[in-house]
């Protein structure tokens, strides 16, 4: 019997985040012959993102704008894909594995009572139909693979994990506006308090410089900064300079932090604890400078600089600004 999947839109600052093409490309691969693959925006003044989503491939976006769904709050979203699917339970669900999609696909799973398999970095079919997904456990040290015994699916797709799907102008996708009847909610969003800046999201940066204890200050940040300024890439850090007061935990990065995997990650005055390689392990190229050449950093480092970083960064971002100029 053919499948019909969708996938829910991840939208931040009135822009769709690359995860949602990451997870339309699993929700591709994971469907088949006579399957269908759509799209669920929800959020307030998001009808122009439609015509954007429209061009990666899918059967339909639906478009579910109303003031009350300008902030993400789970019973008004889960109301939101209600209206999409109606009456009848959806196959699949497809979300970014994010602070939304963390949160709205148990919901749906426990709302639908389906399976949920969060996390997912890959998936493939064995050959005989079954879409085997894999998931990283124990903080990176080991990978499950699983297979859903039954519908509904409800699946979280890692950032920078799977290829983003290309938008091709010549696919057109059904366009379809969806009623959302307001359910009366719980739960006030009073103000959004933006911690980070607006710079590039650390989850989704395709360079991340992070900065560990050895950089010994707040100002001992800047040479990074000018770096991943350089590189377009983001500044991240270990716990152990979150906890010194050297920049903010937005920025932590690992077992209790973020999990990040970009092309490049530049680990500077890092040691390299297991909770820290816990977050960036999955990395494509990995480069650590630190002044101990018996650091654990360097056992998992593609590329090792044995060297002060106050004098290694400058002189990368200098490199690079020549190159890049
Ligand atoms: P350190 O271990 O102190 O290392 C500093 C490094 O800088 C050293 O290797 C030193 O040689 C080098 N250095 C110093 N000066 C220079 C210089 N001028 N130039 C070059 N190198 C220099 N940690 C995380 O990062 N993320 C987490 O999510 C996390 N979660 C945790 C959860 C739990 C339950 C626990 C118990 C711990 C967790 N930790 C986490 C902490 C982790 O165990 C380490 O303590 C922490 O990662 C160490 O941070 P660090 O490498 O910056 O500091």
């Amino acid at each position: 019997m053919s499948k019909s999947l969708y996938v829910v839109a991840d939208l931040r600052n009135g822009a769709l985040r690359q995860v949602f093409s990451e997870a339309i490309h699993a929700a591709q691969q994971a469907s088949g012959d006579g399957d269908t693959v759509s799209a669920i925006l929800i959020g307030s003044g998001i009808t122009g993102l439609a015509s954007q989503a429209a061009k990666y491939g899918l059967d339909k976006v639906y478009v579910v704008d109303h003031p009350e769904l300008k902030d993400y709050r789970p019973q008004a979203y889960l109301t939101a894909i209600k209206s999409v699917v109606g009456d009848s339970v959806p196959d699949g669900i497809f979300f970014g594995h994010t602070a939304i999609g963390r949160d709205l696909a148990p919901l749906a799973a426990a709302y639908w009572n389906g399976g949920a398999i969060t996390d997912v970095i890959a998936l493939e079919n064995d050959g005989s139909g079954n879409i085997v997904f894999t998931r990283p456990i124990y903080a990176g040290k080991a990978f499950e693979k699983k297979v859903f015994n039954s519908g509904p699916w409800f699946v979280t797709l890692r950032p920078n994990n799977i290829p983003a799907i290309a938008a091709d102008a010549s696919k057109q996708a059904e366009l379809v506006e969806v009623d959302y009847a307001a359910p009366s909610l719980r739960v006030i969003v009073k103000e959004v308090v933006k911690k980070a800046s607006g710079k590039i999201d650390l989850s989704e940066a395709k360079v991340v410089i992070s900065g560990g204890r050895g950089v010994k200050s707040v100002d001992g940040f800047k040479p990074l900064e000018e770096l991943a300024e350089v590189l377009g890439g983001a500044v991240g850090a270990s716990r152990g300079a979150c906890d010194a007061g050297y920049c903010d935990y937005a920025l932590q990065i690992g077992q209790t932090g973020k999990v990040v995997t970009p092309e490049i990650y530049i680990a500077c005055g890092i040691s390299g604890a297991i909770q820290h390689l816990a977050g960036m392990s999955g990395s494509r190229v990995i480069i650590a400078i630190n002044k101990d050449p018996e650091a654990p950093i360097f056992k998992v480092a593609d590329y090792g600089i044995v060297g002060d970083l106050f004098e290694v960064v400058p002189l990368l971002k200098e490199e690079f600004s020549k190159i890049l100029a």
